[in-house]
């Protein structure tokens, strides 16, 4: 299907990038426009924080079959080389009350098991984790059981989108405009029964517009400051990363071990890379009441419960898993407030209220892993052939959606 000759992207992250890609290569007659607020990658929006885990155990098998195919494209192509990608395994663990957790390990396992065939390894006591993470504390550690997926491994977000932006540069078939998107920028239905507005561009501070006939927001979890209205397609949340500095014999000690993601609890520990041992809680840790559409600053915590829930938790899991690191000073702790999609689906279609308004937005925390094949899934719903199961998923809910309480271990990472 043909699509519109001027297309602008706003939002040159995971989204943005792969989405410019795929364009290029399946429609490169097309003029694209990415238009981002920093540079791309931002050195300032992800100083450290660079690792992201890639994995297909998902209990949804419709993101296990996508991760899959990234997997083999970070493994087997370009996209993995030069350290952006290495494979270090997933041990998801579940304590001995975690039915629902229970539950999810066995639908993530099923799912994994038939690709990574003898990379995947059921752990159903605590003595088989212990000895896939031998560094635990056995007194201390609550787990009843899990799985190893040692065909899980790790990216680095902001080395992949250099990549992408370098080879986006090289072919110059793309314009990259830095500039802050306010306002989507619509002409008025005609007199048809059922027309609607259509975008015609965005409009950017400081009086610049630029005019596409296809407007794609892949802004990202700060979409609800102004872009488009997601009403109560989204909820408001908090989310922690701590990140400790270890020495190079720490590193070498650890850096082969599996990335762990107690399913139970949502917390994650990543081994270390560049000497910073990372631990985040991948569920999110405080839901906000306030409004979708309020604005940054009325965003606000109560006190510093945020940073206290978080750090608290990080310790306890550390004595557990880490014991050697529990009462070390972490070097940052990073508290950071999005918008999340209540399923933790992502948002890949068209606005149903306008014409030439596309949203590909994750909101969710774990896009990712799907790099090197997100793009071509936009770019198949743009045309209109997406597969059916990834279309219902991600297909806009615009009103009230069930929230779940993120606790389950949903699929947040
Ligand atoms: C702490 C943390 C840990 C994570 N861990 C994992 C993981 O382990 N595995 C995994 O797969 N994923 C993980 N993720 C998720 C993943 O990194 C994000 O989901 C992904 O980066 C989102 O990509 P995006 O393109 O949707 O949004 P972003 O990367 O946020 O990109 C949006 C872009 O839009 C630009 N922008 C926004 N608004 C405007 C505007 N109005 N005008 C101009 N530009 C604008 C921004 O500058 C930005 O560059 C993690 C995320 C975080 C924060």
């Amino acid at each position: 299907m043909a699509l519109p000759s001027h297309i602008v992207i706003v939002g040159g992250g995971v989204f943005g990038l792969s989405t410019a890609l795929a364009l290029t290569k399946r429609h490169p007659e097309s003029q694209i426009t990415v238009v981002d607020r920093g540079p791309i990658p931002d050195p300032a929006k992800w100083p450290v924080d660079n690792s992201r885990i890639v994995r297909a155990d998902y209990a949804n098998v419709a993101y296990s079959k996508l991760a899959t195919i990234a997997i083999e494209r970070w493994r087997n192509t370009d996209w993995g080389r030069n350290g952006r990608y290495t494979q270090n395994g997933l041990l998801l663990m579940y304590p001995d009350d975690g039915t629902s957790t229970k539950e999810y390990a066995r639908k993530s396992y099923d799912n994994v098991k038939p690709v990574g065939r003898d990379n995947v390894e059921f752990l159903p006591s605590k003595a088989d984790i212990l000895r896939a993470f031998p560094t635990a504390d056995s007194d201390r550690l609550d787990v009843a059981g899990g799985y190893v997926n040692w065909g899980a491994g790790l990216s680095d977000v902001t080395a992949s989108l250099r990549f992408v932006k370098e080879q986006l540069d090289r072919e110059g078939k793309v314009v990259f405009h830095t500039g802050y998107a306010n306002r989507v920028l619509y002409d008025s239905p005609d007199d048809r029964p059922g027309s609607k507005p259509r975008a015609t561009g965005v409009a950017l501070y400081g009086g610049l517009s630029i005019h596409a006939d296809l407007v794609i927001l892949a802004t990202g979890s700060k979409t609800w400051t102004g872009l488009v209205s997601l009403r109560d397609g989204t909820v408001l949340t908090s989310r922690a990363t701590a990140f400790m500095r270890v020495s190079d014999e720490e590193q070498r000690e650890l850096e082969n071990l599996p990335t762990i993601h107690n399913i139970h609890t949502g917390i994650c520990v990543l081994p270390p890379r560049d000497n910073c041992l990372k631990i985040a809680r991948c569920t999110y840790i405080y839901r906000h009441e306030t409004p979708v559409n309020a604005s940054e600053e009325d965003f606000t915590f109560p006190g510093n419960v945020v940073p206290i829930l978080a750090t608290d938790a990080f310790r306890t899991v550390l004595k557990q898993l880490l014991p050697q690191f529990a009462d070390r000073s972490f070097s940052s702790l990073n508290v950071s407030r999005r918008a999340e999609s209540p399923k933790a689906d992502f948002t890949v279609s068209y606005h149903p209220a306008y014409e030439g308004l596309f949203l590909a937005i994750g909101c969710s925390e774990h896009v990712s892993k799907f790099f090197p094949v997100i793009g071509d899934k936009v770019v198949d719903a743009l045309e209109g052939s997406l597969e059916l199961e990834l279309r219902d998923l991600w297909a806009w809910t615009g009103g009230p959606v069930p929230v779940s309480n993120g606790e389950d271990g949903e699929d947040r990472f």
